[in-house]
């Protein structure tokens, strides 16, 4: 398993390698967060971010994370262009893969696609 702070290194050194600007916006580190939780939380990301640089053309790339008392949100922003396929269906199992773990743990991914993308990945915050 890898905590969510090992994946943020991985992140940094792929966005770096891609010539994308990273901007990390967390004011303290995830506490009590069960392993389950932080590894999902970290499949997510790093799929969303590999999406940014196969996808977006984006020269930069936003995360944020915030853990409230009964949820954990994490948002990833790129200013690039979200590539609409032609019939709408997607091609790939990255989106479809990473809303079927979320729900699995009673989370929801939302995705917003004016002005670059935008994913909104919520879990419960498990923390007790
Ligand atoms: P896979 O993840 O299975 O390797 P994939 O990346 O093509 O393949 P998804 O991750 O499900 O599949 O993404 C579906 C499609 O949505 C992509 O093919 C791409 O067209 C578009 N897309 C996803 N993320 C972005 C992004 N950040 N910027 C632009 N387009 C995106
Ligand atoms: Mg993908």
């Amino acid at each position: 398993g890898i905590r969510l702070k090992e994946e943020i290194v991985r992140i940094q050194q792929i966005l770096k390698a891609a010539e994308i600007d990273f901007v990390l916006k967390q004011e303290r580190p995830l506490t009590k967060t069960s392993l389950l939780t932080e590894n999902i939380l970290s499949m997510c990301l790093k799929e969303a971010v590999n999406n940014v640089v196969k996808h977006s053309g984006a020269t930069s790339c936003f995360i944020s994370i915030e853990q409230a008392w009964d949820e954990i949100v994490i948002t990833v922003r790129d200013n690039g262009e979200f590539k609409d396929t032609e019939d709408n269906l997607p091609k790939g199992y990255g989106l479809i893969g990473m809303k079927e773990r979320l729900e699995f743990v009673n989370g929801s991914l939302t995705i917003k696609t004016n002005e670059g993308t935008t994913l909104i990945i919520k879990v419960p915050n498990d923390s007790k």
